[in-house]
């Protein structure tokens, strides 16, 4: 690929005469001062080597990994938050491996686990009691009835919901419900011609990694029964006199230890160096998985060696020369078992929320077009035009995100942040398709360091680092733009 034009251009002729310009070339200078393709190079053949086995949540190499970036920023002068000495931020997690027998008997029926039904919480548990059938389960259907003691019986979601993650969160209110009003257990009857009941079986049938900070509620027995058995269920909901008994286990629950890796450089500025900018990638991947020519190591250099070594070239470059803005550094654990370390992180923020100007995350599927890097939410922020800049002065054209159904700004770890209220895009390597290029490496084995294009990285470290610096430094809003579906939530989260 030649290099364009652009590149040449601005390299070549440095404007000095309006003050922003000057400001613009200090802050390319430095970037280029510590930005170097060797450091580069050796921070991603560390983190995706074959010997971090895939950075699993959780695993001792996702630890490892955590101690290589928290003993980096150590040497990068990057100073800990207090409380925080050695960079570490536990993030509670557990693994639930599902249970393995069980069984609903209710008069001479029985229901098999897995095929016939299927528990979507409470630990191992027994219990043998009357059903109530309440419908759909509503507070109303609550009012009316005498739930204790007894089995409640409902059917999945509330009227005029139609999709399995709906009934996923109704299920929790329900159970909620079911618990304030003492009954003993919770059974939804599952009835859904898109997602068949062995494909939500499958689904809950391997063991899960997830946070462990949920309310009190959980652990409270509650299962979906496929609609499928209708003598079955035709009884439970008869209620009365037929005793229903339901036992289940098998489950284990084991404790995780994992860490998101946090660091901070305090700003320049006496007064602007109360805000803070967020600078973050995940450092996991999925570990190892299915052989693939022989290969069963999912290194995930792409995803996301890159996003946190980019994350790491800012805090070198900002611990030397601090930008205007304090900078904050986090490196997230479990984003590829469902954005857990970010969620846990801005539930639980070590310096608030509010005081958190700008959350510029960085995180990578592949690439396809070495031209651009693809900002997801670029024109989302009043940050776009100093990402664009930034990017174009390293001969790179920033796009914004072409792949609306791909719903990629709600699948990464600055979601949590934008939920918030915060201004979170996501720099990403230029990506303009999930194509063939990018799906032979995309949650691949081949995701591996020495299939990467180190000359294009070198001018995608630049661009972030350089956009960093000009985020930190500027005099002007990186709010959200107006009519954004977050713009509300950050009128409120700053008290604007
Ligand atoms: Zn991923």
């Amino acid at each position: 690929m030649v290099i364009p034009l652009m590149f040449l251009s601005c390299t070549a002729t440095k404007k000095v005469s309006d003050s922003a310009a000057l400001k613009g070339d200090v802050d390319q200078s430095l970037t280029e001062s510590t930005v170097d393709i060797n450091d580069i190079k050796a921070h991603i053949h560390y983190l995706a080597s074959d010997e971090m086995r895939g950075r699993d949540t959780p695993s001792n190499e996702l630890n490892i990994a955590a101690r290589y970036l928290s003993t980096s920023m150590m040497r990068y002068g990057v100073k800990p938050l207090p409380g925080y000495e050695d960079y570490l931020q536990k993030v509670p997690m557990k693994t639930v491996t599902p249970a393995d027998t069980g069984m609903i008997k209710i008069g001479t029926h029985e229901m098999a686990l897995l095929t016939d039904f299927l528990p979507l919480d409470g630990d191992n548990f027994e219990v043998s009691a009357e059903t109530i059938f309440l419908n759909r389960g509503t507070e109303k259907d609550y009012e009316k009835a005498d739930v204790k003691g007894k089995i409640v019986v409902t059917i999945c979601g509330y009227e005029g919901q139609d999709n399995p993650q709906e009934w996923f969160y109704a299920a929790k209110q329900k159970q909620a419900l079911s618990k304030k009003n003492g009954a003993v257990a919770h059974v939804e009857i599952y009835k859904n011609p898109q997602i068949p009941f062995v494909f939500l079986a499958r689904f809950f049938s391997g063991s899960a990694t997830m946070l462990d900070d949920e309310p009190e509620e959980d652990g409270f027995p509650m299962v979906w029964v496929n609609a499928g058995s209708e003598a079955a269920i035709n009884t439970l909901k008869e209620g009365g006199k037929t005793r229903c008994n339901i036992y289940v286990d098998g489950m284990k629950v084991e404790p995780v230890k994992t860490y998101n890796v946090v660091g901070m450089v305090e700003g320049s500025d006496p007064e602007l160096k109360n805000e803070y900018i967020i600078y973050s990638a995940h450092y996991d991947h999925v570990g190892v998985g299915r052989e693939v020519e022989g290969d069963s190591i999912y290194n995930g250099a792409r995803d996301n060696a890159v996003g946190s070594v980019t994350v790491l070239e800012a805090a070198e470059n900002l611990a030397l020369h601090p930008t205007k803005r304090s900078a904050l550094f986090i490196f997230f654990t479990g984003e590829e078992k469902g954005l857990l370390g970010s969620q846990y992180y801005a539930d639980n923020p070590i310096i608030p929320l509010n005081k958190v100007t700008y959350c510029f995350n960085s995180d990578n599927a592949g690439y396809n077009d070495t031209s651009v890097a693809t900002i997801i939410g670029l024109e989302r922020t009043h940050a776009e035009n100093l990402i664009q800049q930034a990017c174009t002065t390293y001969g790179l054209k920033a796009i914004q995100d072409n792949m609306p159904q791909e719903g990629l700004f709600d699948r990464s770890d600055n979601v949590n942040f934008a939920k918030k209220g915060v201004p979170a895009p996501t720099f990403s390597l230029g990506i303009t398709a999930f194509d063939e290029t990018v799906n032979t490496y995309y949650h691949q084995p081949a995701d591996g360091p020495n299939t990467l294009d180190y000359d294009y990285l070198l001018k995608f470290f630049k661009s972030y680092v350089y956009a960093c610096r000009l985020i930190g430094n500027t005099s002007q809003s990186v709010f959200w733009k107006e009519g954004d579906k977050y713009y509300d939530a950050g009128k409120e989260l700053y008290g604007k």
